[in-house]
């Protein structure tokens, strides 16, 4: 039986995160996640209007499309929207390695369109990440650090996922807080260099919403930096930049 999806949006944007950063890219955000983490912004749940789509800006105004989405609905809207301009389509979430069953079915076709793809996933679902692997062209994992999302993390299942990930290219990203643990961080980024030692790490300090949690101050992001670059090969210290941009 053909899969379908739960989408909560598709929109235009350019990627502020990571080394890609400031890429255009045709983001398709798949409702619902296996986490929690506190300083979470991202809406998980689909509206009952269906899931929106929107060009860049507000300009183009926003329509609203039934869930779920069925593979061919949802390719006809990719190449009604895809351009010249885009680097690759972004499959974000939430956790878009919940619906793989649909992806494994909808990214051949996209391959067939020879449109690059990008997951953005939360490192967290080795299993469901081999279904898809063959399809998937960039990945940026996280690596869930217990001391700033609030939850617990299956170490060994992040670096299955890591292990997985390294036949692509790869990128990982941490996000800390000011009360984030140095040894998760040292933890995690020696997760890293063993494993997959060419793969940029990121260090992503967190976006303040006031949700009661404060980003790291500069002497942090600083000392954190000190201690990881002598044994990671490529770390960066990146903030989300499509908020600067007014962009989603
Ligand atoms: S993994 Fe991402 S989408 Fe899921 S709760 Fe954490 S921040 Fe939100």
């Amino acid at each position: 039986m053909p899969q379908s999806a739960d989408l909560i949006e598709i929109f235009d944007s350019f990627q502020g995160e990571g080394t890609l950063l400031g890429v255009r890219q045709l983001f398709l955000r798949f409702a619902g996640c296996n986490r929690n983490c506190i300083y979470c912004d991202t809406k998980k749940d689909p509206s009952d209007r269906g899931y929106s789509v929107e060009g860049l800006g507000s300009i183009h105004g926003v329509r609203f499309l039934p869930n779920p989405v069925s593979k061919t609905e949802l390719l006809d809207v990719v190449k009604a929207m895809f351009s010249h301009c885009h680097h690759s389509i972004s499959l974000t979430g939430g956790e878009p390695l919940l619906q793989a069953n649909f992806l494994a079915e909808f990214l051949p076709d996209i391959a067939g369109l020879n449109i690059p793809v990008y997951l953005e996933t939360n490192g967290t679902l080795p299993d469901e990440l081999e279904e898809v692997l063959t399809y998937i062209d960039y990945i940026a994992m996280d690596i869930k650090l217990p001391s700033a999302t609030g939850e617990k993390l299956d170490w060994n299942d992040t670096e299955r996922f890591l292990k997985l990930s390294r036949s692509k290219q790869a990128m990982v990203k941490m996000v800390i807080t000011g009360s984030t643990d140095l040894d998760e961080i040292l933890m995690g980024a020696e997760m890293v260099s063993n494993i997959s030692p060419e793969t940029p790490l990121i260090i992503q300090p967190v976006t303040m919403i006031g949700k009661g949690y404060d980003p790291p101050d500069i002497e942090q992001i600083g000392e954190i930096h000190d201690r990881l670059s002598k044994f990671v090969r490529a770390v960066r210290v990146i903030p989300q930049v499509h908020r600067v941009l007014g962009a989603r």
